[in-house]
């Protein structure tokens, strides 16, 4: 399709779906029979592109990868059965033993985790650079085989100049990866800034409702192919035609819920930054502008409080945030840095050296912005040690 659409377009519509119904139904189904040997015969040679059995093609889980392809401006598009099944595929599948990564410091930790577990397992060594220093990123690159991004990222929120180190990539012959899960394709499409495959914890925004364990990748049509081919069989995570049919509902109102974490995020950073009792925000609508490709923000930041908050008290007082991980759903949460700092297995150690103590993650999700903002104020009211002055009176 050569003609532009807004992705509010691309969102609304299927094409080919049975009794022209206006929801394609759930091909909730393992395998798919032959009318007869000659069709079979003509299946497994190739020469039929039809469904044989649900881990390689299912209809319902085809339209969302089409769907998000069509977003993310890319060929083609393969999903999975978790974000970390996409992102464990693609890098087995462009790196093997011998071979180096160079990947964010900040980056998932659980993506940390697989790099220091299997992949040194497998032999792929991994080396872990700061994304605001480019120079740092290019000294890197040389002998590389994948540079794995994620920006803005999603406990720190840091948001790097994602062109530029796609372009540093390709320079050295680097294949570039990107988490675009903070961003969705609503505020940011690396694939036209240069990156060569976009990968998403479709759990978060895309899914959107808080339902739906799963992960997708795009890019080009070779690239994606060979992902599809080489690993996601073996490997074996693939997204179920229920968690497909899920994901179709959850894209109808991708641009409108991200639109709406927008303006409730930027009026919650702005009130944060505002009080006495934060000492710093994290999140790119405090930014005097934003890098380049990045035309938006979600509604997931951080920020640190004073010595004078309690921070168990603070969020036991948070009526509306609810205490959990993930994000990306209606709902608003938070999760403490301290929690985070002492769990029993630790995110990597630069990740954990770029987190204040001192603060907290927050996910502001559908409730509205006022009742939020109300809350949060409310808590921090709520947990703040009288100060030194109104003590000695
Ligand atoms: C949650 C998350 C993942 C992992 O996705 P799952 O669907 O939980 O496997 C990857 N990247 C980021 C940025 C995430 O937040």
């Amino acid at each position: 399709m050569t003609s532009f659409l807004l992705p509010e377009t691309i969102v609304a519509h299927d094409h080919d779906v049975p009794l022209d119904a206006v929801v394609p139904p759930i091909a909730q189904t393992s395998l798919f029979t032959f009318r007869d040997y000659d069709e079979m015969l003509a299946t497994y040679r190739g020469e039929l592109a039809r469904p044989v059995y649900s881990r390689g093609l299912n209809p319902t889980v085809r339209a969302f990868e089409e769907k998000l392809a069509q977003l993310e401006g890319a060929e083609d598009a393969c999903a999975f059965g978790s974000g970390m099944a996409a992102i464990s595929a693609t890098v087995l599948t462009f790196a093997g033993p011998g071979d180096r990564i160079v990947a964010l410091e900040s980056i998932y930790p659980d993506a940390y985790r697989f790099f220091e577990t299997l992949c040194a397992r497998f032999g792929i060594q991994v080396d872990y650079v700061d994304g605001s220093d480019p120079d740092a990123v290019e000294a890197a690159l040389p002998g590389a085989r994948l540079l794995y991004l994620e920006s803005p990222t999603s406990w720190v929120i840091e948001a790097h100049d994602v062109g530029a180190l796609a372009a540093l990539a390709r320079r050295h012959g680097v294949l570039s990866v990107i988490d675009n899960s903070w961003a969705t394709p609503i505020f940011q499409q690396p694939l036209g800034l240069g990156v060569d495959i976009v990968l998403h914890s479709a759990s978060k925004y895309l899914g959107g409702h808080s339902d739906v364990v799963a992960g997708v990748i795009a890019g080009p049509k070779a690239l994606v192919t060979r992902v599809r081919n080489e690993a996601l069989p073996y490997l074996g995570g693939k997204c179920s035609p229920m968690d497909g049919w899920l994901l179709l509902r959850g894209l109808r109102t991708l641009p409108l819920r991200m639109k709406a974490h927008q303006e409730a995020a930027a009026l919650i950073a702005d009130r944060l930054a505002a009080h006495p009792q934060v000492t710093s925000v994290a999140h790119p609508s405090r930014l005097a502008t934003l890098p380049p490709g990045l035309t938006g923000w979600s509604g997931l930041m951080s920020f640190a409080v004073s010595e004078r908050i309690h921070i168990p008290r603070f969020c036991n007082a948070l009526r509306l945030f609810r205490l959990g991980v993930s994000w990306g759903g209606h709902e608003s949460l938070v999760v403490p840095a301290q929690v985070v700092l002492s769990q029993a297995a630790p995110p990597n150690a630069a990740l954990a050296f770029n987190m204040d103590p001192r603060s907290v993650r927050i996910h502001v999700g559908l409730e509205g912005a006022e009742p939020l903002w109300a809350d949060l104020s409310a808590a921090l009211d709520a947990a703040a040690a009288p100060s030194q002055d109104t003590a000695r009176s």
